[in-house]
């Protein structure tokens, strides 16, 4: 509906590359689809909108997003249906939260029908890479960049839109050992936590390297200011279930605000579970573990719909989380819900899944 507001131009590959593709041993993030959208920002408006080949950028070494990092990205899905039918998940929540980032780092914003017009453009070409394997879908990357040459401190005047896709697989690992960090930082209030700002990313890697050196696999981020309180974990929401309720940092401007986990939290509270946003510390954590109150502890984003925990680590001491059986985890109960709606083996009663 969309993208008849819209012109975009196709220019489609000479030959497909699907073939190449093992659709049965998908790993995260190295396969390509055979096309990527993309539109620039010139003259104060978006123009070019073109779905052309994935293929390499030109690129001047003067680039000021290279420099000083007006660099935002976005990331979602998109699954088959029985019916063998495309549908994204939520996809104007990803719109809405990309020019929430633009705002923050100074960008210019996308209007819905850029956004949407290219997302069902580009999937239209490409609905063969959408998997339709048990627990595939096709990751979708649409991130923007300013592309002034130009060394000086300042909003760029231009900017490139684009989107690409990556079919993705199961994401079968065994439970990630968590450290709480409480020396670095991932934000602070009246910083840029809330915006999925590519700099977050590399300011993370070194706390995560040392984390990993030490054994653990992933950080739990405390608060900016005092360290008490849980923020995140690695590039994920996270999520406990104490006392039978589920519990959540509350977002704020240090805290991503996670499609998943609205959608997570919106679920279970329709399943007549008690959920509750607020501030939680540490010490409520370890005690909660100690006392056997905390029953579950879990990520929550896009790229693995749900990650549970079976150890945190905190001042030197490890605490491991009693093993519950899967099937009578709310995470499992949550990871078949999201993936039953998403594939229309359940009813979607929020509205969630848009169809291309
Ligand atoms: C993307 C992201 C999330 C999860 O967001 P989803 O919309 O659920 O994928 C959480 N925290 C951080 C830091 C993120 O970058």
């Amino acid at each position: 509906m969309t993208t008849e507001l819209v012109n975009i131009a196709l220019k489609k590959a000479e030959r497909s590359r699907i073939e190449e593709v093992d659709f049965n041993n998908l790993p995260f993030g190295k396969h390509f689809s055979d096309h990527m959208f993309v539109a620039d920002f010139v003259d104060g408006q978006w123009q070019n909108l073109q779905v052309v080949p994935f293929d390499s950028f030109t690129l001047s070494p003067a680039l000021s997003s290279l420099h000083y990092g007006q660099s935002i990205f976005e990331g979602m899905k998109a699954y088959k249906n029985e019916a063998g039918e495309v549908l994204m998940f939520r996809p104007l929540e990803n719109w809405k939260r990309m020019n929430v980032s633009a705002e923050r780092m100074c960008m210019a914003t996308i209007p819905e029908e850029v956004f949407m017009g290219g997302l069902e453009a580009l999937l239209r070409v490409d609905a063969d890479w959408v998997p339709n394997t048990p627990d595939s879908s096709l990751y979708i990357r649409p991130y923007m960049f300013a592309t002034d040459v130009f060394l000086g401190v300042a909003p760029s005047k231009t900017y490139r839109f684009c989107i690409f896709t990556c079919p993705v697989g199961a994401y079968y690992t065994k439970p990630p050992k968590l450290k709480v960090e409480t020396e670095y930082i991932r934000s602070a209030p009246g910083g840029v936590g809330y915006a999925k700002c590519a700099g977050n990313y590399a300011g993370s890697m070194y706390p995560t390297m040392l984390a990993q050196k030490a054994g653990y696999d992933q950080i739990m981020w405390t608060d900016g200011v005092e360290h008490k309180y849980i923020e995140e974990s690695g590039t994920m929401n996270i999520m406990f279930v104490i006392d039978g309720k589920l519990v959540t940092p509350a977002t704020s401007d240090s805290i991503l605000k996670g499609v998943t986990r609205d959608s997570i939290i919106q679920a279970v509270r329709s399943w007549g579970i008690d959920v509750e946003e607020r501030k939680v510390s540490i010490q409520e954590v370890i005690e909660g573990i100690e006392n056997g109150n905390l029953t579950e502890a879990f990520g929550a984003g896009t790229a693995v719909v749900v990650s549970p925990y079976s150890l945190i680590g905190f001042e030197g001491k490890d605490y491991m989380l009693s093993e519950i059986p899967k099937e009578d985890s709310l995470a499992n109960r949550i990871f078949n819900y999201l993936t039953d709606v998403r594939t229309g083996r359940v009813e979607d009663t929020f509205g969630w899944m848009y169809k291309i």
